[in-house]
């Protein structure tokens, strides 16, 4: 570390995996950083299956042992009539090719986990700072909020998320988002629900409209979402004025030719259904200016039909920190940053996109060979395939070369 990065402050927005994650490496190489997120509170709702890629960054940060849970029993397919048809556990495969089985984890656990990492290292947490414009100049960076607050630092950081502001202000004219033509709505299921499937593990059913999943965990709280099939312009135009009461009408009447566990499941909902629309970008050309990186989802939005969202996240830490550490001049290491990243993530938000078009299969054609592919897909042999994405690896000790 050179006495450069020792006098840098960073300037954080976003405080969901990327943010906290960063804060806490940045820490770690002498550069000190704050972290302003627009909501009020940490989010505590969604599921995360975070795999052996995933494991090595939660390693390198020294979190690991704090969020592991059970290793993930696989998944389950199940076709309209809920019969079985297809197990997916690759646990030994994935040993044999040195790599760690993986987790299903609450993605508020890993959240509070970050964020008491970072508390505990005096990193200063601002909530309820939504920024909404950055000023550039000589080197120094003036983030401002929402709430007239106004920051300075040496450089930003945008960690915020698929609808990125800071990725709007420093690239006005860059590709917008690509919308999926799919909402993911989810909730967790009531205590009274018997569902009695394997733990730690996902469930997914092709019902015939729409594609259910659910995941039980090892306390036996099961957590179940539905991917609804809906148009841009039905989003646009009548997707906020539904009532809760409305979603659970329309929920029901999707999956009513489905096994009625899935009715059951939507029944019990225990809090508010939480909605997604699912959006991703396939190609951002550029990831930075001078003195303003995007990393994660700001930088490369995804689906979440891969399940690597927030390793890729993590991995975007590890790598950008290291290139922080090790090339003085920024602008420098946010190109190298982005050298070594792009090929990598964008395969994984193509590979996402493909997963999720495969599932929503509409006519029986199409679901004849979504469930022979999966069947062709889904067995030991995808571990050899995925090595490239289950077996990487950073090492924090190399140096980085310009
Ligand atoms: C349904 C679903 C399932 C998923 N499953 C998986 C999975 O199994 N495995 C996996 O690895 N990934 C999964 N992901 C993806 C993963 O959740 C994301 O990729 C990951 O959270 C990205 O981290 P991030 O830090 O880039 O963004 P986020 O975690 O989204 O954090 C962004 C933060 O920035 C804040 N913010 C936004 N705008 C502003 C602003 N203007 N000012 C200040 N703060 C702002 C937001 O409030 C948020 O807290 C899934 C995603 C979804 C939607």
């Amino acid at each position: 570390m050179n006495n450069k990065t020792e006098s840098k402050k960073a300037i954080i927005i976003g405080c969901g995996v990327a943010g906290p994650a960063l804060a806490i490496m940045l820490k770690r190489i002498g550069i000190e950083s704050e972290i302003y997120e627009a909501v009020d509170c940490l989010s505590d709702f969604g599921i995360l299956s975070l795999t052996s890629n995933a494991i090595r960054m939660l390693k390198i940060l020294e979190m690991y042992d704090q969020v592991k849970t059970d290793d993930t029993e696989g998944a389950f397919f199940y076709k309209q009539d809920g019969k079985l048809f297809l197990t997916f556990d690759v646990r030994d495969e994935l040993k044999k090719h040195g790599n760690e089985t993986g987790f299903i984890i609450r993605r508020s656990q890993l959240l509070q986990a970050l964020y008491q990492k970072a508390i505990s290292e005096n990193i200063p947490i601002h909530f309820g700072k939504k920024l909404v414009d950055i000023k550039e100049s000589n080197g120094d960076i003036t983030a401002l909020f929402e709430d007239g607050t106004k920051i300075k630092g040496n450089f930003l950081v945008g960690c915020d998320g698929t609808f990125s502001k800071t990725r709007n202000i420093i690239l006005p004219d860059s590709p917008s988002l690509k919308y999926t033509g799919t909402v993911w709505i989810g909730a967790n299921a009531g205590d009274s629900i018997e569902y009695e499937l394997q733990h730690n593990a996902f469930h997914m059913t092709f019902g015939k409209k729409a594609y259910f999943g659910s995941a039980i965990f090892s306390d036996k709280k099961t957590i179940w979402w539905t991917n609804y099939p809906c148009s841009e312009k039905q989003l646009k135009e009548e997707f906020d004025s539904v009532s809760e009461k409305q979603w659970t009408e329309k929920l029901l009447e999707i999956h009513k030719d489905d096994p009625n566990v899935l009715s059951d499941l939507i029944r019990s909902a225990a809090n508010e259904y939480v909605k997604i629309p699912l959006y991703d970008i396939p190609h951002l050309p550029v990831w930075h200016t001078d003195s303003v990186c995007l990393i994660g989802d700001a930088a490369h939005a995804t689906s979440p039909y891969a399940g690597q969202g927030a390793a890729m996240a993590l991995e975007d830490v590890v790598v950008l920190t290291k290139c922080i550490r090790d090339i003085s001049n920024l602008s420098d290491a946010f190109t190298k940053f982005e050298e070594l990243r792009k090929d990598r993530v964008e395969q994984i938000v193509k590979m996402s996109l493909q997963n999720g078009e495969l599932m929503k299969a509409s006519n029986p054609i199409k679901k004849m060979f979504r469930d022979k592919m999966l069947s062709a897909i889904l067995n030991k042999s995808i571990v050899a395939k995925l090595d490239w994405l289950f077996s990487y690896k950073v090492n924090w000790d190399e140096k980085i070369k310009l």
